[in-house]
Parts: structure tokens; sequence; C-alpha cells
């Protein structure tokens, strides 16, 4: 995973790049032809491990970005899940559970909706698919809207 520690390592390689040229610069013509060479190829090598580092750098920033879209979502729907027993629901205009099961660790733990389904071995195990966590069925299971309740 590329860090701090990678754009430390493009800047360092910049600054090799930098050095070259200004050495390239203030040596007077008279370099052989051949140090002249060996001089443009450690240029040409540090330049691509700048661009390779900075590669890097920018996965991470998108990375990133993605986490804390993901955790902003999280943090706006923190009122619209409800816990009740072993998983979380999203909540009525009552408050009140409703529908399908979410991942109570993935919740708790990661602030991920993650949402769980029926084990395809043992129909009374529920299951989160992202972090393979089991659940009791009986404790996790879909809440359906109360009998009498009319759709609006
Ligand atoms: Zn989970």
């Amino acid at each position: 995973m590329p860090d701090l520690a990678t754009i430390g390592a493009a800047l360092s390689s910049l600054k090799t790049a930098t050095d070259i040229v200004k050495f390239l610069r203030e040596s007077d013509l008279s370099l052989e032809r051949a140090e002249l060479k060996l001089k443009l190829a450690d240029l040409l090598s540090s330049l691509a491990d700048a661009k390779i580092e900075l590669v890097e750098v920018q996965e991470t920033l998108l990375e990133k970005d993605k986490r804390i879209s993901e955790l902003e979502d999280a943090f706006q729907k923190k009122d619209s899940l409800v816990r009740q027993r072993d998983a979380y629901y999203t909540a009525d205009e009552n408050g009140k559970p409703i529908g399908v099961p979410y991942c109570l660790r993935c919740w708790e733990n990661d602030h991920k909706q993650r949402q769980l389904v029926h084990d395809s071995k043992e129909y009374r195990i529920r299951v989160c698919t992202s972090c393979g966590h089991q659940y009791e069925g009986r404790l996790a299971g879909n809440i359906e809207p109360p009998e009498n309740s009319q759709p609006a």
C-alpha cells in the first residue's frame, strides 16, 4: 500500500533528476560523450522512477476518496439504521426496523451497510456476503411490515 513514503521516494527521484540536469548545465562542454550518455541515462531512469511513484500516489488518493465517500455515506445513514436483535435495519417513518437485515459486524466495525443473505446449505443461517459472518436466522431475519399497514 503506497503511502507518504512513496511521495518521499518520488521527491527523491525528482531531486536526483534535477541534480543531474544542474550538473550537466554547470559542466563545461568538455564532458566525454560516453559520460554524457551515462548521465542522460541516469536522468531518464530517475524520471521514470518518479513517474511510477506518482502513479502509486494517485492510486492511493483515489482509494482514499472512495473510502471518504463511503464514510460520508455511512455518516448520513448513521441514524437511519436501527438495531434489532443481531442485525441492523432501515427505520420506517416511526423509527421501527423494517425490511432486509444488514450485517451488524460490518456496520459497527467498518460503517458499511452489507445485506445478509440465506446460507446456501442451511436456510436458518444468515450470512454476510462481505465479511462472511454468520447469524442465527431468527435473530436476523426479514421484518415484514405489519399486516394492517396499507401502502400510501
Ligand atoms: Zn459483514
